[in-house]
């Protein structure tokens, strides 16, 4: 018994989408798994509401154009949406991902400006100590002048 139907199993089978263009053969053992990928098995339009049978090839193009497409909003706000709502679905949870884009883009540019202010200001201090070591070196060399009188001229001038 066992023996038998194991031959069975390996007996060669035409798949049974033959008629619909199939030209597989395989032992009558696969022939559920071949079902389940055979671009020749019809199957039905996954939305609902559409009643089209198709040959799974074409499962994929129809799908695309089916006047009964539905799928909820990718965006993740519960909204199905249809062939006809598509376009117009204003969605709340795209409006608050691009507002909180833009906090993010705003805050972004005011931690830009703020370093941009803290270098300017270093920059600033920076200058500053220099005028100040210029003016002392100034006063200095005024001492200098007042003391030395022409003598200076000299030593002062490179
Ligand atoms: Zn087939
Ligand atoms: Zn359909
Ligand atoms: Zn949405």
């Amino acid at each position: 018994m066992y023996k038998l139907s194991k031959s069975i199993g390996r007996v060669k089978i035409k798949c049974k989408n033959e008629i619909r263009g199939c030209r597989a053969t395989f032992p009558l053992a696969e022939q559920y798994c071949h079902s389940l990928d055979c671009v020749f098995e019809l199957v039905g339009c996954p939305y609902r509401g559409c009643r089209a049978q198709l040959l799974r090839r074409d499962l994929e193009t129809h799908t695309r154009h089916c006047e009964h497409w539905s799928q909820p909003c990718h965006m993740g706000c519960g909204v199905l949406l249809s062939q006809g709502t598509q376009a117009q679905h204003n969605c709340y949870q795209q409006l608050r991902l691009q507002h909180e884009a833009q906090r993010q883009s705003h805050r972004t540019v005011a931690i830009a400006l703020k370093k941009k202010m803290r270098r300017m200001q270093k920059a600033m201090d920076h200058m500053k100590e220099q005028i100040a070591l210029i003016c002392e070196s100034l006063e200095v060399m005024d001492d200098k002048q007042g003391e030395e009188g022409i003598n200076s001229e000299r030593s002062n001038s490179f």
